[in-house]
């Protein structure tokens, strides 16, 4: 199938690394629904994107919420007849220490970065095992490989990105054919650090904002494009990404 027959459904395209996805995906010739909650910004993209010849569509979704990935798979198959991506992406990262008790934003996390990842495989996978192809990425982190202080939640969360996409890949690839990459980037540039309420650790990633270069969302929507473009027997399974610069 030629890339520019796909269609793609990409979680977080309002913001970040998920806009930038849309972007890339959209400028390749793929036609792409942009999922996220805030509808003004993803309207903007849609603009953006057609206005540079490309074919884009706004769904607001809520990932937490498991009717409304149905809701914003139905509508992107109305309108482009398919979906051959998924693009997990969605995230939060208010970092703290554990005994700050945040529970409230512990509970955030779990349900937008797993759960999320959760609800749209879920919406998407039948779809996907009726065409009998398909590719799933799953928006994982370097904090879902090792353990940071102040991160204890948020990496439990990604380490539990890395390990859903690890077996559903195993089950999907052999019979489905459907392929599953987990993408594991480094520091990147984004409106990630906004959400952090716990004053010591906002300084912590100002500072370390400035101690190196960060990776651009554009950086990780390029190694989407890549495992995406690879031949149908080739699943590249994971993607460890880093700015040159971070240790
Ligand atoms: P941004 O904050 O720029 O983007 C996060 C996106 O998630 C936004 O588009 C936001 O849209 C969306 N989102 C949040 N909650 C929901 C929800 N309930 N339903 C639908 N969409 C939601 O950050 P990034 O681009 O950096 O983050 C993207 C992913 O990359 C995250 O999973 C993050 O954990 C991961 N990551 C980021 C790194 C970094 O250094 N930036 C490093 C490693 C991984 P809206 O608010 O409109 O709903």
């Amino acid at each position: 199938m030629m890339i520019t027959d796909k269609v793609a459904l990409v979680t977080g395209a309002s913001s970040g690394i998920g806009a930038a996805t849309a972007r890339k995906l959209a400028a390749e010739g793929l036609k792409v629904g942009l999922a996220a909650r805030r509808a003004d910004r993803l309207e903007a993209l849609v603009t953006e994107i057609t206005n540079a010849g490309g074919k884009a569509m706004a769904l607001q979704t809520d990932v937490t919420d498991l009717a409304s990935c149905k809701a914003a798979v139905q509508t992107l198959i109305a309108e482009f007849g398919r979906i051959d991506v998924l693009v997990n992406n969605a995230g939060l990262m208010p970092l703290s220490d554990v005994d700050a008790l945040k529970v409230d934003e512990w509970q955030r996390m779990v349900d937008v970065n797993i759960s999320g990842v959760l609800n749209a495989t879920a919406a998407a996978l039948p779809l996907m095992i009726e065409q009998k192809s398909g590719h799933i990425f799953n928006m994982s982190s370097i904090a879902g490989r090792k353990v940071f202080k102040g991160l204890a939640v948020y990496c439990a969360t990604k380490a539990a990105v890395t390990a859903f996409s690890d077996g559903l890949r195993m089950e999907v690839g052999p019979k489905h054919s459907i392929r599953v990459t987990c993408i594991q980037p480094g520091a990147v540039k984004s409106e990630l650090y906004d959400q952090i309420t716990d004053a010591n650790y906002r300084q912590q990633m100002d500072e370390l904002e400035k101690s190196m270069t960060f990776l651009q969302g554009d950086d990780i929507a390029e190694t989407i494009l890549f495992a995406l473009k690879a031949p149908d027997r080739m699943d590249v399974a994971e993607l460890f990404v880093l700015p040159t610069e971070q240790g």
